[in-house]
């Protein structure tokens, strides 16, 4: 794996997510109405239907709800073999993120995973969310 990841699209909805890695949080979108945490950020609660929606910090602590181990080079900046898994959160039931877990030979479902931020290739200031137990 190397040690810089490439850069993400950064847009109006994504940018907290992208950025809070600066000041070790990460950051999802939360309902300001019921509450309800909502990732991928949306432009409208789903649950219900308020548009008053905005990042907060979670804690950082998951588990691995699912993996994969990628042995295929499909880009120069991403050096297999590197596990990629979707993290549940612990804030709510089906909170969960598609992301990298680093620094562990052995990836197993449930695993609990803390966050880390990785810096972003060429875009200052942005940092990508991966997790290691
Ligand atoms: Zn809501």
């Amino acid at each position: 794996m190397t040690d810089k990841r490439p850069a993400p699209v950064i847009t109006e909805l994504t940018e907290a997510f992208w950025r809070g890695g600066a000041v070790g949080e990460l950051r999802v979108q939360r309902c300001q109405n019921c509450r309800w945490w909502l990732h991928p950020p949306l432009p409208m609660c789903p649950r219900c239907r308020s548009r008053e929606l905005e990042p907060e910090a979670v804690a950082g602590t998951g588990t691995v709800y699912s993996f994969t181990v990628n042995r295929y080079q499909w880009t120069p900046a991403l050096v297999p073999p590197y596990t990629v898994a979707e993290v549940e959160l612990d804030e709510q039931p089906g909170l969960r993120l598609l992301t990298s877990i680093v620094g562990c030979a052995e990836v197993a479902i449930g695993m609990p995973v803390r966050v880390k931020f990785e810096p972003a290739d060429g875009t200052p200031g942005t940092w990508v969310p991966v997790f290691a137990p």
